[in-house]
Formats: structure tokens, C-alpha cells, sequence
């Protein structure tokens, strides 16, 4: 089987698309693991759900998601992140809240545990820094743990000494082996690395191997929308920088 791997879409349809149509091209896609924040920041909550919706899927729940049917409070998001999910709560239907509102905070699916922040707090906590990391393995039994939040490509691996970065080849598989891991497939919808085109994974069960990609999309109509609907300037420009 071949799963898509995607985190952080945050409402960005163009983005979503495009890393579908990527994985497509590449193969079969017979699933899609999303690991929260499918809504927040972007203009269009009610269409990226329904493409997620629409596929077999796994989904966990992110802080975007929580906030926007009001299941956490707004009171730690930033300005813009709080508009946002004010704005995005406004879009969906009773339907989708109902969804977004059921959708549990970490799941397994064998070899690996799903969260949005980190296996110790799915909600808020960033893996940001090999002491995070190290802290994490503790918190699932799995031999690997997918996560997001950070909207940044990585993976930690459990080495001797604590946690350690491994390099990510782009569109080459990454046989996954003994060790244990926290990977992040970076954000689709609003990437933090630097580079603008949105990131995902595919993995591959049978050989137990994943593949980061890179998509370039059309962010320009993003943008517009951005505008259209009145939501925050800043959110529009960040995605032409990633950052
Ligand atoms: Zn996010």
C-alpha cells in the first residue's frame, strides 16, 4: 500500500490539491493520514475537509481544529491565528464541526503512533529541539511517531546519546529500519523551512520505506483568496516566503 502522509494543510485547497495530484502521479494513493490542523489560516476549511473526507482517511486533531469548533480557548494563538479560527468557525457546517469535533487527539495505525504536537501533548507541544525529542520517545510504544504542529520536515532518531536529526533526502525512499523515530513530513499548506512548496510523505508499507516530497502549487490564487475572504495580510504573504 501506498499512504500519503500530510500534516498542517490549513485550509489551503491549491496546496491539498496539488500534493494529491503529486502522490497520484507517483502511484496508487490507498490512504491519507493527516495529522491535524486540516483547517486554520487558509481560505477554504469546508473544501479541504471534504477532500480529506472523501478519501480513506485517518485523522487526528489540531489546535486549529479544536479552536475553530471551540474546544479550546483562542487565548494562546497569535493575532492572527485567532482571526482566523474566529473567520473559520463561521465557514463550517454542523457537519464539519460535529467532525472536527469528534476526531481523537492521537491514534495507531501499526508502525506508527499519529499526533499533531508531540506524543506527550498532542495539543501544544512543538519537537523543536533534540531534548524535546529525547523526552517524546518516552511518551508512545510504537517503533515510530508521526508528527506535526511545526510545519518543518524532520526526523529525530533515537540514538545512544539522546535524539539526533537525520538528513531527509527529497524524492528519494528512506528505508525505515530498528530505530525508533519522531518524523514530521513538514506542513502542506503553510511551510516554515524556508522553501515555499508544500511538503508531505509518501510511505510505502511493503518496504516499510517513506519518500519526502516537495510540491510547488498555485500559491498566487491561495493568496487571493486569503484577500477575498478578509482574513489577516500577513497570512497571505507568509506562504510566498514559507515561513
Ligand atoms: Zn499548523
Amino acid at each position: 500500500m501506498r499512504i500519503a502522509i500530510l500534516a498542517d494543510i490549513h485550509s489551503n485547497l491549491e496546496a491539498l490539491n496539488a500534493v494529491l495530484a503529486d502522490a497520484r502521479e507517483q502511484g496508487t494513493v490507498d490512504e491519507i493520514w493527516c495529522l491535524g490542523d486540516t483547517v486554520g489560516y487558509g481560505p477554504d476549511p469546508t473544501a479541504c475537509l471534504d477532500t480529506v473526507l472523501g478519501m480513506d482517511h485517518v485523522l487526528v486533531a489540531g489546535n486549529h481544529d479544536l479552536a475553530s469548533v471551540g474546544k479550546i480557548s483562542l487565548a494562546d494563538f497569535n493575532p492572527y491565528a485567532a482571526e482566523a479560527c474566529r473567520w473559520t468557525t463561521t465557514q463550517l457546517s454542523s457537519d464539519h464541526s460535529e467532525h472536527l469535533s469528534e476526531l481523537p487527539l492521537r491514534t495507531e495505525q501499526a508502525p506508527f503512533t499519529l499526533v499533531h504536537g508531540s506524543p506527550r501533548d498532542p495539543v501544544w507541544e512543538y519537537v523543536i529541539s533534540p531534548n524535546v525529542a529525547q523526552a517524546c520517545f518516552d511518551h508512545f510504544t510504537t517503533p515510530y511517531c508521526l508528527v506535526g504542529h511545526s510545519h518543518i520536515p524532520f526526523i529525530y532518531r533515537q540514538g545512544q546519546r539522546g535524539a539526533e536529526l537525520i538528513d531527509i533526502p527529497i524524492g528519494r525512499p528512506v528505508p525505515l529500519g530498528r530505530e525508533r523515530l519522531i518524523v514530521n513530513p513538514g506542513g502542506v499548506g503553510q511551510p516554515r523551512d524556508g522553501d515555499p512548496r508544500a511538503s508531505y510523505i509518501i510511505y510505502h508499507t511493503e518496504e516499510n520505506s517513506m519518500e519526502f516530497r516537495r510540491v510547488a502549487y498555485d500559491l498566487t490564487t491561495t493568496q487571493k483568496k486569503i484577500r477575498l475572504a478578509g482574513l489577516p495580510e500577513y497570512l497571505a504573504e507568509r506562504l510566498q516566503h514559507g515561513r
